[in-house]
């Protein structure tokens, strides 16, 4: 199959004069506010804070998302992106939105082992399309999760120490610069600003599409190991221990959750305080069973799933939420952490916490340490997050809670993952990416971006 990929560019080199000539010009929908599907529109999976744009360009084509920006450069609007709206950080107050929904073309080339996928695509489309080929990209815990915004983040995989960043395989970005050109950016083509958008992507443009490599993975044992709090201190000091010492093929996470009562979930969660431990090891079952002994040692499990299972049933490893809702979260990067500092984070986000807390930490190290791109931090040991729902929660109380948190394991701290920020945290930028990869970023900005179109 051939998948080379030839862009609708843009004839035209004039911008859209007026609302109507933009209109006019755009093959998806153009709204302003009052306009039947304009909230529709800017509403996402994250529901705490939404966009009020100017004006919303619902874009079906690359040549779309060019007028859109040549429109809002001409008219002085800054220029915001929105795919699935799992990463909303910042609403765009005015302005011009870029939705990238309808642009969710996926396609895949099983003999060059590369999919291409829209902006608007998300990955559950991509595992699906390259299960029949025994393929599989390197996705995230939620299907639901835009390919575009997650891999110009880096894209930590449930894969992640075996096959590296989702950033590691891109071949090919296709964006509309801030000066509305349509552009294919690849190592061979524009290697600076390639290498700014794996990982540092969010703001140089608007990417229209990524071509990237695929992994010859059709199966796996995975699920999850799951201890009541009564086993906690046990289960997560050997958790530490036994990730000293792991193959590059396991990639594992710790999940701390305080269910709440609810009827909808089932009766072994409900208003259980409870440690998930999350695997996914490409190995054999067989293999895979020696090697998470040390954690079945630990006592009985409320719940204990590890099976073989086809690749495209991973996303039951992590179950994640996939109905929208409102939630602030934050997270550090460590070089290293102790099982009395992450008891102690434990406890603070316990049941005694005055909002619910979910505590995330992701096991690193193997390929992710390696690898090109602009991805910070990359020799980070630990990922350790929280999140919260903010039903009705004051932002400032959760954010007061999760600061404590993180205050706990400061003496490992090395940066923030940009992709694991919930909520505005403002410019991050000194954090996420040290030196040289922060001179650098800034240099494409300004090659790029500098009259900061895309400043939201
Ligand atoms: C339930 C859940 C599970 C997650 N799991 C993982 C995980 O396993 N691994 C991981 O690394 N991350 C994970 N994330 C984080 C996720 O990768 C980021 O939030 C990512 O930014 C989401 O991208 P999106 O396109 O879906 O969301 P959006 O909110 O639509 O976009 C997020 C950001 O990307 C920008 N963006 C989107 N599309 C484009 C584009 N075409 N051009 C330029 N910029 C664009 C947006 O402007 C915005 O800044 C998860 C998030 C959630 C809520």
């Amino acid at each position: 199959m051939d998948i080379t990929y030839t862009p609708a560019a843009p004839a035209r080199t004039t911008a859209p004069s007026s609302l109507a000539e933009l209109t006019e010009r755009t093959a998806g929908v153009v709204l302003v506010p009052g306009d039947e599907g304009y909230d529709a529109e800017r509403s996402g999976f994250q529901t705490g804070r939404s966009h009020r744009p100017s004006v919303i360009v619902g874009a079906a084509s690359a040549a779309d998302v060019a007028e859109a920006v040549r429109h809002a450069r001409a008219h002085g609007l800054p220029v915001s992106v929105q795919s699935t709206g799992h990463g909303l950080a910042a609403a765009a107050d005015g302005g011009l939105l870029v939705s990238t929904r309808r642009m969710d073309e996926v396609r895949i080339d099983p003999e060059a082992r590369t999919a291409w996928a829209g902006a608007g695509a998300l990955w559950g489309k991509v595992i699906e399309a390259a299960a029949p080929y025994r393929l599989a990209p390197v996705n995230g815990s939620s299907p639901g999760v835009g390919v575009v915004g997650y891999t110009l983040g880096g894209g930590l995989g449930i894969l992640g120490r075996e096959f590296g960043y989702a950033s590691d395989h891109v071949r090919t970005v296709e964006l509309v610069t801030a000066d509305g050109e349509l552009r294919r950016v690849s190592q061979e083509r524009d290697p600076d600003l390639f290498r700014a958008l794996l990982g540092g992507g969010h703001g140089l443009g608007v990417v229209t599409g990524l071509e990237f490599g695929l992994v010859p993975v059709a199966r796996l044992y995975g699920g999850q190991l799951v201890f009541g709090a009564d086993l906690l201190d046990e289960a997560l000091a050997a958790y530490l221990a036994w990730a000293e010492d792991l193959p590059d093929t396991l990639t594992s996470s710790v999940g701390l959750i305080v269910y709440p009562d609810l009827p909808v979930l089932p009766a072994h969660l409900r208003g259980r305080y409870l440690v998930q431990i999350r695997i996914a090891y490409t190995g054999t079952a067989e293999d895979g069973g020696r090697l998470v002994a040390p954690l079945r040692a630990v006592g009985p499990r409320v719940a204990d799933t590890l099976r073989e299972m086809p690749y495209s049933d991973a996303h039951t490893i992590h179950q994640d939420p996939a109905a929208p809702h409102a939630y602030d979260g934050d997270g550090v990067l460590l070089s290293g952490l102790d099982a009395d500092a992450l008891r102690t984070v434990a406890a603070l986000g316990g049941p005694d916490a005055p909002m619910m807390c979910v505590v995330q930490l992701n096991h690193l190290g193997g390929a992710l340490v390696s690898g090109g791109g602009s991805v910070g931090h990359r020799d980070a040991r630990f990922l350790l997050r929280v999140l919260s729902p903010l039903d009705g929660t004051d932002v400032t109380a959760v954010r007061s809670r999760h600061a404590g948190m993180l205050a706990v394991v400061a003496p490992w701290a090395v940066g923030r993952s940009v992709n694991f920020l919930f909520g505005d945290h403002g410019d991050v930028t000194a954090e996420a990416y040290e030196e040289p990869l922060r001179t650098r970023l800034a240099a494409a900005k300004a090659a790029y971006d500098p009259e900061n179109v895309f400043r939201v």
